[in-house]
């Protein structure tokens, strides 16, 4: 085993890792190394080859693959170093890293740590449907790895359980496919995603959108015969013969290195506790991006790799401990909140938002934050709440809490 010392490790080479290091670098006495398990920099983008990729980050929009080189190369010009098939397997001691490649296993010591591990859709498994085990059954992610990187052949009809942006992403990839979208299925009462993604995604699919439904079974010996979706109020089944399942959303952060690193965890998110300056519970170590909020869009992640470079220099510089702070909770229907830390030293969180998933849907909701029974602020937004998309309101909400109090709690009000 080798030794190696950097200023920052950043594990995680999608767009919040690789935005972090191109804010770090120019600014750090010291290397900074991107730590990435794939062949390539750029993280989910790189797999998904449409537009949609860079609006508020670049002030651009372009496609996933575009996107990711884009962000690549900025690391590069601004200094970082980018080590590619190089797995951070375990943590080694405070900020020690152990890296596992094909050139073998060492460890990295680092002044800071950035986790930027992003999030991934929970399979089959993991959502416990019942049936068959046949073959044809994906996520989005692995759907899109497939036609994009492999252009392998995926099905010919395809039944797409989720509604997110995501799962339309999932039927512009069938497409390109060449595999018909029989259906899709959603637990709420419309399809979660934005109406510019899911009006126009209608003329896309061939079968239709299965509002307050679930799949109950798969069948099929070696490959996917049919699916059967139920509806959860009426109990209706309708058997849906395709030869491909694409579970989409449902998301879970790829924890793991914050769960083994002893990091505080948000049971709500399932991942990190950070304040507003990225600040988790363990001195010295941030994170960013999806591993934080499951899921948002990739320039709301990159745009926490340019925030989160504030916190990691002012640690450098002054080795200062997590300011203390009060906890941020939710009212149901609001699901989890991000940051979880409010302090007067903290900061202001990543673009001045607070991050919330929700339920239930809320046209123009209000917001209201209390601590120990005292209304700290009232908000409204001019913009909705809706299931299966990050919810943003003002930080402002929560920015007059007393960190000698209670807890503070948002909710509707
Ligand atoms: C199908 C699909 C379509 C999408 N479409 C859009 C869109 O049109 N527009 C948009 O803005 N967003 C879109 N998104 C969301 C966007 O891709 C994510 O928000 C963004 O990629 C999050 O960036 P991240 O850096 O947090 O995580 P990721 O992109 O997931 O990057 C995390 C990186 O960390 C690496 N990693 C994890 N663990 C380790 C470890 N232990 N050691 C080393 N490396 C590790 C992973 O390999 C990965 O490269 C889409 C997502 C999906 C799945």
């Amino acid at each position: 085993m080798t030794e190696e010392h950097v200023a920052v490790a950043i594990v995680g080479g999608g767009p919040s890792g690789l935005t972090a290091a191109a804010a770090l670098a120019p600014r750090v006495d010291g290397g900074v190394l991107v730590i990435e398990r794939e062949a390539e920099t750029g993280g989910i983008p790189r797999h998904s080859d449409h537009p949609g990729y860079g609006m508020r980050d670049l002030k651009r929009f372009i496609c996933g693959p575009a996107y990711a080189r884009r962000l690549t190369s900025m690391a590069l010009d601004a200094g970082a170093t980018l080590e590619t098939q190089a797995m951070v397997t375990n943590w080694a001691g405070e900020r020690r890293l152990q890296i596992t490649s094909p050139r073998g296993v060492r460890t990295v010591t680092a002044d800071a740590v950035v986790l930027a591990t992003g999030a991934r859709e929970r399979p089959r498994p993991a959502r416990l449907v019942p049936g068959d085990r046949p073959d044809g059954v994906y996520t989005t992610g692995q759907l899109q790895n497939l036609v994009h990187l492999h252009h392998a052949h995926v099905g010919n009809r395809a039944l797409i359980v989720g509604a997110e942006l995501v799962s339309w992403s999932a039927v512009l990839t069938l497409r390109e496919a060449g595999c018909a979208t029989a259906g899709m299925v959603s637990g709420y009462p419309r399809s979660e995603a934005y109406a510019a993604f899911r009006v126009p995604g209608r003329f896309l699919m061939e079968g239709p959108v299965f509002t307050r439904s679930r799949v109950v079974g798969i069948d099929g010996k070696d490959r996917v015969r049919a699916a059967v979706v139920e509806n959860i109020e009426t109990g209706e089944r309708t058997i849906v013969d395709c030869d491909t399942v694409v579970f989409t959303g449902d998301w879970i952060p790829d924890h793991e290195l914050a769960r083994t690193g002893g990091l505080a965890m948000d049971p709500a998110t399932r991942g990190p506790v950070v304040d507003a300056g990225l600040r988790t519970s363990s001195p010295g170590v941030f994170a960013v991006g999806n591993l934080l909020h499951p899921v948002d869009t990739a320039d709301g992640a990159a745009l926490d790799g340019r925030h989160v470079a504030a916190a990691v220099c002012g640690w450098l510089d002054h080795r200062d401990e997590p300011p203390k702070a009060v906890r941020i909770r939710t009212g149901a229907p609001l699901r989890w909140v991000t940051p979880q830390l409010v302090s007067p030293e903290g900061g202001v969180a990543a673009r001045g938002d607070l991050l919330f998933w929700v339920d239930e849907y809320r046209r123009l909701p209000k917001l209201r934050a209390v601590q120990d029974g005292r209304t700290l602020a009232m908000k409204r937004t001019p913009w909705p709440a809706a299931p299966g998309r990050v919810y943003r309101a003002p930080w402002s909400l929560v920015a007059a809490a007393d960190p000698a109090g209670g807890d503070v709690t948002v909710s509707f009000a």
